[in-house]
């Protein structure tokens, strides 16, 4: 590819008290892709997701968003920038209703008319989320947060979507929901940075992969060609 990337990495360190939990990697997201990075528990996954989304500091590395160097900016400026992220665990708004986490998620938005649409459209995303629209966030089911979680994130138009473990904790089913979401949104042209805990889904989700092992860049490559990987089906695939 010879566009510019929208999220280039590069050289990432991150240390925890002097111990390296990400010791280099680098890795880059063009517009309209979905790409994953994948690893065992403790490689290093959320660790870079944190530093890219400025909610740690890095000891070494660059990072630049669509040109823009990110190493300097706060956390806050991220989202008006088009880089959004679902965290892990989720963080949406327990004591506020469905509709008013979606009205959370487009605080930044000057179109209400368009944001009105925007939650309709997340309605028809997350049919689940319509039935509980007036239910507090606190009192949803744990599938039901992800999604909420994930609709809050939309509701903020990103241009980079940064999905950390989507799944986790989450009933076959409804992960198999969230992951027909995301494979729809993908459809649709939005740019998707994935880390997630079931490497086949994701691999059959991204176009491009990631593998990180302590705190390193090990494998990358085409999800196709990694799902085939002896190596990668031996580690990560349960095969
Ligand atoms: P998981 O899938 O289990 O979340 P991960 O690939 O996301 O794994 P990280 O959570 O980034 O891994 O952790 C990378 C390393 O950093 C691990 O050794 C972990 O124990 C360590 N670590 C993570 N958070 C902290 C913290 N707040 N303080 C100290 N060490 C940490």
């Amino acid at each position: 590819m010879d566009k510019k990337p929208l999220l280039e990495v590069k050289d990432l360190c991150v240390s925890y008290s002097g111990i390296h939990a990400v010791k280099s990697i680098s890795f880059e997201v063009h517009e309209g892709e979905c790409v994953c990075l994948i690893g065992s528990n403790g490689a290093g996954k959320t660790t870079t997701l944190k530093a890219l989304t400025r909610l740690i500091a890095l000891e070494r590395g660059e990072m630049a968003f669509d040109g823009q160097s990110l190493v300097k900016l706060p956390p806050w400026t991220l989202v008006s920038m088009g880089m959004v992220m679902v965290p892990e665990g989720r963080g949406i708004f327990t004591r506020m209703r469905v509709q008013e986490n979606l009205k959370m998620g487009a605080h930044l938005r000057q179109d209400p008319l368009a944001v009105a649409q925007d939650e309709e459209r997340m309605y028809e995303l997350f049919p689940r989320l319509k039935e509980r629209r007036d239910h507090l966030g606190g009192y949803l089911s744990g599938g039901e947060q992800q999604m909420l979680a994930m609709a809050r994130a939309l509701m903020a138009c990103p241009r980079l979507l940064i999905l950390d473990e989507p799944s986790m904790g989450l009933s076959p089913i409804m992960a198999e929901k969230i992951f027909e979401v995301i494979r729809q949104l993908s459809k649709e042209g939005m740019t998707i940075l994935l880390v997630e805990q079931n490497a086949t889904q994701a691999l059959r989700l991204a176009k491009r992969a990631y593998v990180i092992d302590s705190g390193l860049v090990s494998l990358s490559g085409e999800s196709s060609d990694l799902l085939h990987d002896p190596m990668v089906r031996q580690a990560y695939l349960g095969a």
